[in-house]
């Protein structure tokens, strides 16, 4: 990978402020530091779920590939109907999906044909069934019936040659379903992310370990671990790292060898036993932000070797946040998606009060629900410490309260991200 401008240029920018970085500023700061996997990999269909295309893809088929009809009833020649009295035609055969009627419609005649049924060659109308009268192997067809009308059309959907797909598609069940449909089996997509990640902190012990005195369960990595792998992440973990320089730099230097991205979390505020940025300083590049938001106050960013660092605060809810606002939408990016979808973001009533200091961004944690009436609204998950992960637990959506805004009474219109589905 190679890196166009180095981080420190960032800060010769006139209203670069690290100590209150806003957040759309800090989003668009990593956009420009961002280098894509290019690297490629082909893919059966069915192992491609999740990844990201690496080529355009065109159609090599007509989408449908022949003229069909898009009703049951009759398939005919427009210019065998009267134009103002009933026509009786005699029904020669029958075109149902996957038994076509192979010969030409001659003059004066009809076949059956149902939904999705192939058009004979030489019909060019198709009557829906409702609106004729069958009599033994006659049909009789009102007037006022339009030239192909109830017919679709050979490569109406997609026309052979055309580009279905740019490369950067992110692969979803419908994108996999549409390639099936053009018969194509295998693809080029993107390689895996590489990322490594660990926890930093002399109080967390790892599942399966007993906490000592002082000590409690590191949260930060199975969240992470499992917010990564929901982005299809080729996944590094390197467990709990001490509060020791020495074991600290072991861990970079390991994490280095062979990652796209390097998340910790924890260690990155200013008191004695965070290491995490002056250890990013000697090995790599860093930038170091105080984000103006609640959770998730500290954010380091920056290059080690070829790889990207993030290195998210180390409390539960600041971590989970932090990833969601800043990391994912850069994962994606590096993942080959160019313009990644923003999470969703609605206007809506929030039954609760919300407390809400002025100058940053709050990201609150909300339940979206429906009432009897079928009218959604959002409620506060009540406390918003941020090392109460059971209000992210209990979350399906941020409130997100932006800079300039207050305390709202309930029932106040607040903007959310909705956060089912989308990790
Ligand atoms: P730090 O950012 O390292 O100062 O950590 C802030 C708070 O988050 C401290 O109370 C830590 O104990 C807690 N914390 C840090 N890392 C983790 C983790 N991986 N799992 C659970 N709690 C953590
Ligand atoms: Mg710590």
């Amino acid at each position: 990978m190679t890196q166009t401008k180095p981080l420190s240029s960032l800060a010769d920018a006139e209203d670069y402020d690290p100590h209150s970085m806003p957040v759309g500023r800090a989003r668009e700061h990593i956009r420009a530091f961002l280098t894509p996997v290019r690297a490629t990999e082909r893919l059966p269909l069915r192992s491609a779920l999740g990844r990201v295309l690496g080529e355009d893809i065109l159609s090599g088929l007509d989408v449908p590939a022949a003229d069909n009809s898009a009703m049951d009833g009759y398939a005919l020649r427009h210019q065998d109907l009267a134009a103002d009295e009933p026509t009786q035609l005699p029904v020669v055969g029958s075109s149902f999906a996957g038994h076509p009627y192979l010969p030409p419609l001659a003059p004066g005649e009809a076949v059956r044909i149902m939904t999705g049924g192939v058009l004979p060659a030489g019909a060019d109308v198709v009557v829906m069934q409702e609106r004729t009268e069958r009599t033994g192997s006659l049909v009789r067809v009102p007037p006022g019936q339009r030239l192909g009308q109830n017919v679709r059309r050979r490569g109406d959907d997609i026309a052979a040659g055309a580009q279905v797909f740019a490369r950067g598609r992110l692969l979803r069940p419908a994108e996999l379903g549409m390639l099936a449909s053009l018969g194509i089996g295998e693809l080029t997509v993107y390689r895996r992310l590489r990322v490594a990640f660990f926890s930093t902190g002399d109080e967390l012990v790892s599942l399966g370990s007993v906490p000592g005195p002082g000590q409690l369960f590191d949260s930060n990595r199975y969240t992470l671990h499992a917010l990564l792998t929901r982005l299809g992440a080729d996944l590094r973990d390197l467990g709990v790292i001490p509060d020791d320089p020495q074991a600290i730099e072991a861990a970079f230097r390991q994490a280095a060898e062979d990652s796209d991205v390097i998340i910790t979390s924890g260690g990155v505020s200013v008191g004695e036993a965070d290491f995490v940025r002056p250890m990013l300083e000697r090995l790599g590049e860093v930038l170091f932000w105080k984000i103006a938001m609640k959770p998730g106050r500290p954010l380091a960013f920056g290059r080690l070797g070829d790889a990207h660092f993030f290195g998210l605060p180390g409390n539960p809810v600041s971590a989970m946040v932090t990833f969601y606002q800043f990391v994912r939408e850069a994962l994606l990016v590096l993942m080959g998606v160019p313009e990644p979808q923003p999470i969703p973001r609605l206007r809506l009533l929030c039954t609760s009060p919300i407390k809400k200091a002025l100058g940053r961004t709050e990201f609150q944690r909300g339940v979206l629900s429906e009432d009897a009436s079928g009218r959604w609204s959002v409620r506060s998950t009540g406390d918003q410490g941020s090392g109460i992960l059971s209000s992210m637990a209990g979350a399906n959506c941020f409130i997100v309260l932006p800079d300039a805004q207050g305390d709202l009474p309930a029932n106040s219109e607040v903007e959310v991200q909705v956060l089912e589905g989308f990790l």
